[in-house]
């Protein structure tokens, strides 16, 4: 497995490989790599001849009262994990790289980022959108896997792969959860053992809006209004956001449809966790 830190480098890298005539998947993280980056690098792999995974915690997605400085960083661990998982190169770029002096370009997708956590997190998807065109370019992938996990930011990547004709593939991949149905993230690490048991008020949210749904509620007012009192109970969390929306456009809904996908942001303690899932149909 070879590691790239260099921009050129990694283009370069990616130059021979595809006149080669192989093909490149890449899935782009944050490092602090769980089961749930192991999943789409597995899925990844299945796709192309070769699999590129990005490592880089990127500022402009943080807010200024975020966790951008506390965020988790174990490269060393990291690296051993993606070797594991077959990958072929690690791309690692420093951050004055990836923004040098100068820098002065935003990629937006207006409608999409604003909603959810756009509202809580301004700025946070112009932060997406402008690395993943950033890393497109430099690693220039046939084909990217993204988590459901961030159903909003695959859905703003998709939408500006669509509007900027970007020639990769995007690839969603279901949430992968603990055995006790918390979704992985790597924020996880930060909650306490008493925070990781009220975190579960996420997927039990999840299962009572499904449940509801199952027993034909199709009211989504009724059913957000019995997830918010279900979550209030819980003294160590605090609702950012709970609606149920379109899939495809992120519009929230009132009446549920096969498309409804119910989508929450709670704070857990001073960690912000998120989490989604389709209500009616069976994935
Ligand atoms: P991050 O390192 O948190 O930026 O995540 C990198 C990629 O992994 C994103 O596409 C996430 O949606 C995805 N991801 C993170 N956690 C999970 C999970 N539990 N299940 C599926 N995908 C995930």
């Amino acid at each position: 497995m070879e590691i790239i830190h260099n921009p050129a480098a990694m283009t370069a890298w990616s130059k021979v490989e595809r006149a080669g005539g192989r093909s490149l998947a890449l899935v782009p993280t944050m490092g602090c790599l769980h089961a749930g980056h192991l999943s789409l690098m597995a899925a990844a792999r299945r796709r192309a001849d070769l699999l590129a995974v990005s490592i880089f915690v990127n500022p402009v997605q943080f807010g200024p009262d975020e966790d951008f400085a506390s965020y988790p960083r174990i490269f060393e661990a990291d690296c051993l994990a993606a070797e594991e998982a077959g990958v072929d190169v690690i791309f690692a770029p420093e951050t004055e790289v990836v923004y040098p002096p100068g820098f002065q370009t935003r990629v937006q997708v207006t409608g999409l980022s604003q909603g959810l956590c756009g509202a809580g997190r301004p700025g946070h998807f112009d932060g997406v959108a402008t690395v993943v065109a950033k890393l497109f370019n430099i690693i220039q992938p046939q084909l990217a896997v993204f988590g459901e996990k961030d159903f909003q930011q695959l859905a703003v990547v998709r939408a500006m792969v669509r509007d900027l004709n970007f020639a990769v593939e995007i690839v969603g991949h279901p949430i992968v959860r603990e055995e006790d149905g918390l979704a992985m993230s790597s924020r996880n690490r930060y909650l306490s053992p008493a925070e990781r048991q009220a975190a579960l008020c996420l997927y039990r949210a999840l299962k009572s809006a499904r449940r509801q749904a199952a027993e034909g509620e199709r009211d989504c007012g009724r059913i957000i209004a019995s997830l918010v009192t279900a979550i209030a109970a819980e003294p160590r969390a605090c609702v950012e956001y709970l609606q149920i929306v379109n899939d495809s456009d992120l519009r929230e809904l009132k009446k549920l449809t096969d498309t409804a996908r119910l989508m929450m942001a709670v704070h857990i303690g001073r960690t912000r966790l998120i989490d989604n899932g389709y209500l009616l149909s069976k994935r």
